[in-house]
């Protein structure tokens, strides 16, 4: 049973489009990922439709 959902974000420091792997256990709320890109801590809030399905959101820590 594989819980590890992919999810396309799109760094907000550099604009470039990085995927990251979300726990659909664990990960719920605010978690922050090093972008693959340049290295800037993405701030990544997760949210689950009715389906399951995640949605997160990126955006710079300041904010
Ligand atoms: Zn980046």
């Amino acid at each position: 049973m594989n819980n590890l959902e992919l999810a396309q974000i799109r760094c907000p420091y550099c604009a470039e489009t990085t995927e990251v792997h979300v726990d659909i256990e664990c990960d719920t709320g605010d978690l922050v990922e090093d972008c693959s890109v340049c290295c800037r801590p993405i701030l990544l809030h997760v949210e689950y439709d009715e389906s399951g399905t995640a949605i997160v959101s990126a955006t710079t820590e300041s904010d």
